[in-house]
């Protein structure tokens, strides 16, 4: 007999814990580990930023602000979006909340009645085929891979639509493939969505800042602002802004979502931490030029990683256009053995097999949903990436 629910029991841990956890219990023992298996940018919070939440914390604000957050952090979203998106939310249309996590999750609560579709491309991020299933709806996956740069094609969007299809999700740029969608591309799926009223599409766009080589992050409901009323567009301060552990949030939305969200919230999470909103708005209506440094410091990390990675018998990396992960193709390598003598049949013996003989943790493409691939994270010090990619090759190149 066990105390957790049925429900809760279909929920495994998540694999990229999982591998942070193996890597350190590693490290414990002794082993020299690189750790490039999380999704945390390395960078500090800016100073002003932090200056916000000081301020904040000495002027007492310690009491809960409205569930859906304060009016300030609110404008502050709402200008935000203008600014950057081109994109119009009154402030009843906005939330704020615990990490784009909870919004996300909540969002989906909030609508899905059991048995609905929420269609998922893989690769995806880990959180949303659990999310949808916590929700009592089902994931549907549609697998997008290199050769389709990891983007969705609207006849592929097309062919997974059914009645019961709530929702889409759309992750751009994308954990873990850092693929972007042109405005072309949006505009094609926009196409595809006209067609099927019933259908919301979750727009995350939480690595926005995150993107090179003169790439356009563009947002879904300003492609298409006649399907601006089932869209929501999510977005938080934990990529660009690197505050993931100040759990920002935040999504512009069709009012009745909103409400029912700040509903579900007025009972669970009630308002976001009010120093984080304090230190959000200051974030927002601030100097943003330190996002365009910090990106380009990112977009030299990816391409000595592409170049190394490319450069490994067995792997095919791809160069990707944001975030901060590379997916390395490694069909290649499949089929071999370790010198240790393992057979290397999935992904995940690949990763087990990096791990013990080499110290390098990355996470395995089966736990995105498409395989065989592994995510490197490329937010560490370079010596320290130049370092894993040299292990990565002696790692590939012992495999027989
Ligand atoms: N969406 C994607 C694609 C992510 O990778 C993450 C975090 O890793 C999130 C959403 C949620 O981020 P947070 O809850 O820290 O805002």
């Amino acid at each position: 007999m066990t105390i957790v629910s049925k429900k809760m029991q279909r929920i495994p841990s998540s694999p990229t814990a999982a591998m942070s956890d193996r890597a350190r219990a590693l490290k414990e023992k002794g082993q020299d580990v690189i750790r490039l298996s999380s999704g945390e940018s390395d960078f500090d919070v800016e100073e002003f930023v932090e200056q916000a939440a000081i301020d904040a914390i000495k002027a007492h604000k310690t009491r809960p602000s409205a569930v859906a957050g304060s009016p300030d952090v609110r404008k502050a979203v709402q200008l935000k979006f203008k600014r950057d998106n081109g994109l119009d939310y009154d402030l009843d249309e906005i939330i704020v909340s615990n990490g784009g996590k909870q919004i996300l999750y909540s969002a989906l609560f909030a609508t899905v009645d059991p048995g609905d579709e929420v269609i998922i491309p893989a690769p995806y991020w880990v959180s949303y085929p659990h999310m949808v299933t916590l929700a009592d709806g089902e994931p549907v996956f549609v697998a997008c891979d290199h050769n389709a740069n990891f983007k969705l094609r609207p006849e592929q969007l097309e062919e997974a639509i059914t009645p019961k299809t709530k929702w889409m999700i759309l992750n751009t740029p994308s954990n873990p493939s850092g693929a972007v969608y042109t405005k072309a591309e949006l505009e094609g799926i926009a196409e595809v969505l006209r067609r099927h009223p019933h259908v919301w599409v979750m727009c995350d766009d939480i690595y926005e800042h995150l993107i090179y080589d003169g790439a356009e992050h563009h947002c879904l409901a300003a492609v298409a602002p006649d399907l601006k009323d089932r869209i929501v567009t999510m977005n938080g301060m934990s990529k660009g802004f690197a505050m993931s552990g100040w759990r920002v949030g935040f999504a512009g939305a069709p009012k009745e979502l909103v409400k029912a969200m700040v509903r579900l919230h007025s009972h669970s999470a009630m308002s976001m931490n009010v120093v984080s909103q304090e230190a959000t708005a200051a974030g927002l209506n601030g100097d943003q030029s330190f996002l365009k440094r910090n990106a380009e410091d990112f977009r030299k990390r990816r391409d000595i990683v592409v170049a190394a990675l490319d450069r490994c018998p067995g792997i095919h990396c791809h160069k990707p256009d944001g975030a901060f992960y590379v997916y390395p193709n490694i069909a290649g390598c499949i089929g071999k053995t370790a010198p240790s003598g393992k057979p290397i049949e999935t992904d995940e013996d690949f990763v087990r097999e990096l791990l013990d003989t080499e110290g390098v943790a990355v996470v395995h493409g089966g736990a995105f949903g498409l395989s065989p691939y592994f995510r490197v994270s490329y937010a560490s010090a370079l010596p320290e990436l130049e370092e894993a990619c040299r292990r990565i090759e002696r790692f590939c190149t012992a495999l027989k």
